[in-house]
C-alpha cells in the first residue's frame, strides 16, 4: 500500500500507546483470545524509556534476590517485570543494578512482545480520536482509520506539566535540557521542582555545577517516609547532603514570582514560604524546569474529551478505569494513577500492571463472565487470607487500592482476588448482603517517624490496630456500610502464619458470619 492508500480496521478494542501498560492490558488480551490491536508511535514497545528518564537510571528496584523461589512473593520486591501467569520472562535476566538501567527496559519490553505474542503495530501515531456512531474513531498520522467498540488510552505522560510563572519560557524543560555535564560546569543553576526528575538532575550536575538551587512552594517529601514512590527517592537525595553540608547548593521553599532573561543570565525573584513573606533576587546561568508531566489531550476531539482531574494532569475516571465522561473510553498506566494519587502506586510499572490486569477482569466481567474465585468451606476462609497476604504481589504492592474479598453462601465461602477495593465496594454492594475485603496497609498516623517511632509488641495482638506498618486489614460490609473491621498485628518479616495471626482472625470472620446468620434465621 503506498502512503496515498488509506485502510479502515475494525477492531473490538484498541489500546493507544505499547509502554508497560499497554503491552500488559495487551498480554491478557491475547491469553483471552480477545480482538484487540496496540497502536504504537514509536518504532518500539517501551518507547517512553528510550528518552526517559533523562539520566537513565529507572527508580523501580531489581532486586533479583528474596531468599525465596516463590515467584508470586517475589512479584513484591520487582518493580519492573510485567506479568504472566507462569512468570516467565522477568526482568532480572536483563539487569543486574538494583537501580537498573532504562534501555534494559526497552530491551525487556521488546522480548516480551516477542514472547507472548502481543499484537504491536509500532510506527502509528494516533493523531484524532472521534466518535462514529458508538464506536471510536482513530487517524493515525497516515489517515489510516480504526474503529473501536471500546478504546484503552495507555498512552502515559508526553506533555511538560509546565507551571505558572512568569517567564517560565525561558526555563529549559527537562524533556529537552542538555545532559552533558561539561554544559554545566561552574554555573550557577536553579531547577524548578522537588520530585524525583528534578533530584535526579540535582544528583546530575554535583560534581559539575558551582551552585544549585531546587525550588518549589512545597518543602521536600521523603519517600521513605511517606511510602509514597512518587515522592522524593532516597536514591536520589544525595543533593541534600550538599545542602545540610554547607557545599554550595540549597533547597528552597519558595514562590517563584518571576524570571527575566538579563545579559544572558537569568534574575529570578523568589518569595519564600518560611521566612516571614521575604523576597530575594538571585542570578542563573542556567534555569531547568523539572516539574513533571500531564496527559496530552490533544488527540481527543471536543466530543470525545476526557474530563481531567488533579490540576488537569490526569483523566477523571470512574472504578472501572471507565472516563466519568467517555462511555466505553478505559485508561491504563500511569494515567490511572488519578484513583490513587499519593496514595498507592498506579503511577508506577510495579503498581499499574495489577490494574491492567484488573481491568481486563472488569472487561470480562462486563461480557458476562464471572470473577475469578474459589471455593472453600467457612473454616478454612482465614487460612486463605492469610496465605494471600503472605504472597499476593497485588496486595503488597497496591496498598489499600487492590484487594481481594470472600462472601458467604450457606457453609461455604467465595473467595475473589485482585480487584480495586472501591470496585469491590461499588459491585458487591448491590449483590450481596454480607462481604469482606482484606488489604494490606500502613497505619495512619501523619506524623510518623519511622526511625524514632514507637511500636506495639508482637503478641499484643489486642491493640493490632494500631500496627503502623503495612499490615493485613480485613474489613466487613454489609452492603454500603462498613460494620467492622479486624488488623492482623504488623510483623517485621512480613509474615503472618502464626496463631496469633490465624486464630483472632478465624474468631472475627466466625462471629461475623454466625451473627448475619442468625439474624437472618430470625428473620
Ligand atoms: C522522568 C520519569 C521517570 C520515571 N521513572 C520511572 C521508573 O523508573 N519506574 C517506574 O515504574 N515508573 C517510572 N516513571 C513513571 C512512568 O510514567 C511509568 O512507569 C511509565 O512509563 C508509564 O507507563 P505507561 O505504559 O502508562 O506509559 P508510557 O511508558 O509513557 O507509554 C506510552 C506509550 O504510548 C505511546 N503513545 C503516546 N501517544 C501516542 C499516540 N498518540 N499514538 C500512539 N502511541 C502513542 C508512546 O510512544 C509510549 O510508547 C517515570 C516517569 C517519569 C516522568
Amino acid at each position: 500500500m503506498n502512503s496515498t492508500e488509506h485502510n479502515t480496521q475494525h477492531i473490538d478494542h484498541i489500546i493507544i500507546g505499547a509502554g508497560p501498560a499497554g503491552v500488559q492490558l495487551g498480554y491478557y488480551f491475547e491469553r483471552d483470545q480477545k480482538d484487540y490491536l496496540i497502536l504504537e508511535a514509536g518504532e518500539q514497545p517501551g518507547n517512553f524509556y528510550k528518552k526517559f528518564p533523562r539520566h537513565r537510571k529507572l527508580i523501580s528496584i531489581n532486586k533479583r534476590f528474596t531468599g525465596s523461589d516463590n515467584p508470586e512473593f517475589n512479584m513484591r520486591h520487582d518493580w519492573n517485570s510485567l506479568l504472566s501467569d507462569d512468570y516467565s520472562l522477568l526482568f532480572k535476566d536483563y539487569d543486574k543494578e538494583f537501580f537498573p538501567q532504562a534501555d534494559s527496559l526497552v530491551t525487556y519490553m521488546q522480548d516480551y512482545v516477542n514472547h507472548f505474542d502481543i499484537k504491536v503495530r509500532c510506527n502509528t501515531r494516533v493523531v484524532n480520536i472521534d466518535k462514529e456512531g458508538a464506536l471510536y474513531r482513530l487517524t493515525d498520522q497516515n489517515g489510516n482509520v480504526f474503529l473501536a467498540k471500546k478504546l484503552i488510552v495507555a498512552s502515559g505522560f508526553l506533555k511538560p506539566h509546565i507551571p505558572q510563572i512568569k517567564g517560565i519560557e525561558l526555563a529549559e524543560n527537562y524533556t529537552e535540557m542538555s545532559i552533558d555535564t561539561k554544559d554545566y560546569e561552574n554555573q550557577t543553576v536553579l531547577v524548578i521542582g522537588k520530585g524525583n526528575s528534578a533530584f535526579e538532575t540535582a544528583d546530575h550536575l554535583v560534581s559539575s555545577a558551582a551552585i544549585i538551587h531546587l525550588c518549589s512552594p512545597n518543602s521536600v517529601n521523603f519517600a521513605w517516609k511517606t511510602h509514597y514512590v512518587g515522592h522524593l527517592r532516597a536514591v536520589n537525595n544525595n543533593v541534600l547532603d550538599t545542602y545540610q553540608l554547607k557545599s554550595q547548593n540549597a533547597v528552597l521553599d519558595a514562590e517563584i514570582m518571576s524570571i527575566e532573561c538579563v545579559n544572558q543570565r537569568f534574575k529570578v525573584l523568589f518569595k519564600y514560604k518560611h521566612a516571614e513573606g521575604e523576597l530575594e533576587e538571585l542570578w542563573y546561568d542556567k534555569v531547568l524546569c523539572c516539574t513533571g508531566f500531564a496527559i496530552d489531550t490533544s488527540l481527543f476531539s471536543e466530543e470525545t474529551k476526557p474530563e481531567l482531574t488533579i490540576k488537569d494532569k490526569y483523566p477523571k475516571l470512574n472504578n472501572d478505569f471507565e472516563s466519568v465522561n467517555q462511555k466505553n473510553m478505559y485508561f491504563a498506566g500511569t494515567l490511572t494513577h488519578s484513583l490513587d494519587y499519593k496514595m498507592a502506586t498506579s503511577g508506577f510499572i510495579h503498581g499499574f500492571r495489577y490494574n491492567s490486569r484488573a481491568l481486563n477482569t472488569i472487561l470480562n466481567k462486563k461480557q458476562g463472565e464471572h470473577y475469578p474465585e474459589v471455593t472453600c468451606n467457612n473454616e478454612d476462609v482465614a487460612q486463605l487470607v492469610l496465605d494471600q497476604v503472605n504472597e499476593s504481589g497485588a496486595m503488597w504492592q497496591q496498598p489499600g487500592f487492590i484487594g481481594d474479598y470472600f462472601y458467604p453462601d450457606g457453609d461455604k465461602v467465595h473467595y475473589g482476588f485482585s480487584l480495586p477495593i472501591n470496585h469491590v465496594l461499588e459491585s458487591l454492594a448491590k449483590e450481596k448482603r454480607q462481604f469482606f475485603t482484606v488489604t494490606l496497609e500502613y497505619g495512619i498516623d501523619a506524623d510518623f517517624d519511622p526511625f524514632t517511632a514507637n511500636r506495639i509488641h508482637r503478641e499484643n495482638v489486642a491493640a493490632s490496630d494500631h500496627s503502623q506498618f503495612l499490615h493485613p486489614i480485613i474489613r466487613e460490609y454489609q452492603g454500603t456500610e462498613l460494620v467492622s473491621e479486624h488488623h492482623v498485628i504488623e510483623d517485621l518479616l512480613a509474615i503472618w502464619k502464626e496463631d496469633i495471626h490465624l486464630h483472632p482472625l478465624q474468631s472475627f470472620i466466625n462471629e461475623a458470619i454466625r451473627l448475619v446468620q442468625k439474624t437472618e434465621e430470625l428473620a
